[in-house]
């Protein structure tokens, strides 16, 4: 969608998420829903299901020595204290008080320094245009302009890593005021001090609602998978380096959600724990940082859509820490973070438990507390980078447009849909028995409304990456015609081919097969 701006074409794929079934909003007949939380409808389940199994084939089943787990949602809070989320798990919040809106302080000043960056790509975007042989590197590294406008931010970022190091959140506030950010809404710079809040959701257990039974819904899944290390490993006979891998629910008390299913209240995890030998970790981290970037490029959406964002400011577990960022509609922001965690959780679930928690090195005759490399990424918005650089609005020959999600094959929600050309002459017998057969190994679509034109419109929209057509010289010589989703063209094939050009061009292997 090209001619569209920004802001308008996330609104399509809001709306045509919604209209198509894919994501309505939580029990939206109360109110309009309940804010930052989210339900997949007929289509976003499918879709949602196929990318977690692709996810989860790539990391469990192509990997002998990942296994995968399915932790409950509610932990012994003790848990919490161990895992520093009780004391630390908090945003820096600060509101406008003149439009009462409330921010984080964080990310106000993030998005101050990626407007520094907008300014820099746009001068050599404006720079490549005009010479030849242009050298994008060189002309960073040397235009003045360039280097005034990168002074700044590195200057912007030190101030900032420094104050949140030291928890200074006078500081903080001190340089969003001497950026001069203002609050988008009322335009004015009228802040209030910075302070912390902290994401849990909490609930109680048991009939007496006091504060020893209280208990947290699950932030992220990754300590279900630290509190069954041992478990996982001594009952699969794991050997270091090995992973535990898990999707699930987390919930966290977000300040500012307003970007859809980017930042939700309640969403889902995918998240593998790398244990390995300490001193390996570094390797280690390298490693699955490109492995998952090649998981990601290996959707097809396009290599410049994503990048590396190392952090500056490291969590007190990690050692190392960079994100997946994607570009969504609103600009390049993080899809998934690879963390090296060092022996920090491992080392404080047996402080808190008093049980070892420790592998017992046969090479070394030792034990010791594994380190680990997490990879972390968010279902939904893995969901949505994929929606919104697969939703287009094409221009077609004759000055007709079309809608077409393209959606990997592998991940669309039905791999094809099956059309009687007319409905009579025992067309649609047919094209049932055909559907009748596919169906056991693929989700299949029928539709015999409108005509043939429009069904393949409906289909496009939602991704559907081929359809059959039935027609009068089926029942002669027991062909068909498939069209292309992409190409649109259509060839003629004999039905008890349909099968196999199914099992290529739309199973998950063919994803993996380019890993
Ligand atoms: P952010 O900085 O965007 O709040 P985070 O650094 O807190 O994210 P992690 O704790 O590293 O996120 O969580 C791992 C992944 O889980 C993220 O990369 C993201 O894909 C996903 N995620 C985190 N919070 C949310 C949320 N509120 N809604 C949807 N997905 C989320």
């Amino acid at each position: 969608m090209s001619n569209i701006k920004p802001e308008d074409f996330f609104k399509n794929i809001i709306s045509h998420s919604k209209e198509y079934g894919f994501i309505f909003p939580s029990s939206e007949i109360y109110d309009n829903g309940l804010s930052a939380v989210y339900d997949y409808g007929q289509l976003g389940a499918e879709l949602k299901k196929n990318i977690r199994d692709y996810w989860w084939k790539a990391m469990v089943q192509m990997n002998e020595n990942i296994v995968g787990i399915d932790s409950a949602i509610f932990m012994h809070p003790t848990t919490w204290k161990a895992s520093g989320h009780v004391d630390a798990f908090n945003d820096p919040l600060i509101d406008n008080k003149d439009s009462k809106k409330r921010y984080r302080a964080d990310v106000l000043i993030e998005e101050h320094v990626a407007k520094i960056e907008d300014k820099i790509n746009k001068e050599v975007e404006k720079a490549a245009k005009r010479f030849e042989n242009f050298d994008a590197a060189m002309f960073r590294s040397t235009n003045t302009r360039v280097k005034e406008y990168q002074d700044k931010i590195d200057a912007i970022n030190e101030r900032f890593k420094t104050a949140l190091n030291a928890n200074n959140l006078d500081e903080v506030k001190q340089i969003i005021v001497d950026l001069e950010i203002v609050c988008p809404i009322s335009g004015t710079k009228n802040w209030t001090d910075v302070r912390q809040f902290n994401l849990m959701f909490n609930t109680s257990t048991g009939a007496v609602t006091d504060e020893t039974n209280i208990i947290y819904l699950r932030p992220e899944t990754a300590q279900g998978i630290f509190v069954n290390y041992l478990n996982v490993q001594k009952t699969g006979r794991m050997k270091l380096p090995f992973g535990i891998a898990q999707t699930g629910k987390a919930f966290r008390n977000e300040i500012v959600a307003r970007q859809f299913i980017f930042r939700m209240r309640e969403f889902e995890q995918m998240e593998m724990q790398f244990f390995v030998k300490p001193g390996t970790e570094m390797e280690w981290y390298e490693y699955w940082k490109q492995t998952r970037l090649k998981w990601h490029l290996s959707l097809g959406l396009g290599a410049e859509k994503y990048r590396f964002h190392d952090h500056l400011k490291l969590a007190h577990y990690a050692n190392a820490a960079a994100d997946i960022e994607h570009q969504f509609p609103f600009g390049f922001k993080e899809l998934e973070g690879i963390h090296s965690r060092t022996d920090f959780d491992l080392k404080q679930h047996e402080q808190f438990s008093g049980k070892k928690l420790q592998y017992f090195d046969p090479e070394l005759n030792q034990s010791y507390v594994p380190y680990v490399v997490e990879t972390s990424v968010g279902l939904d918005r893995l969901f949505l980078s994929i929606l919104s650089s697969a939703l287009k609005e094409e221009s077609l020959e004759g000055g007709d447009t079309r809608t077409v999600l393209s959606l990997p094959p592998a991940l669309a929600p039905y791999k094809a849909a099956v059309f009687p050309l007319v409905k009579k002459d025992g067309l649609p017998e047919l094209a049932e028995s055909i559907m009748k057969d596919l169906k056991f190994d693929f989700m299949m679509a029928y539709d015999e409304k409108d005509t043939v034109g429009k069904r393949y419109r409906r289909q496009d929209a939602i991704g559907t990456p081929f359809c059959i057509t039935v027609d009068h010289q089926s029942l002669e010589d027991k062909t068909v015609t498939i069209r292309d989703r992409d190409t649109m063209k259509q060839d003629r094939v004999a039905i008890d081919k349909l099968h196999s050009i199914l099992t290529e061009k739309t199973s998950l292997q063919s994803l993996l097969r380019k890993l």
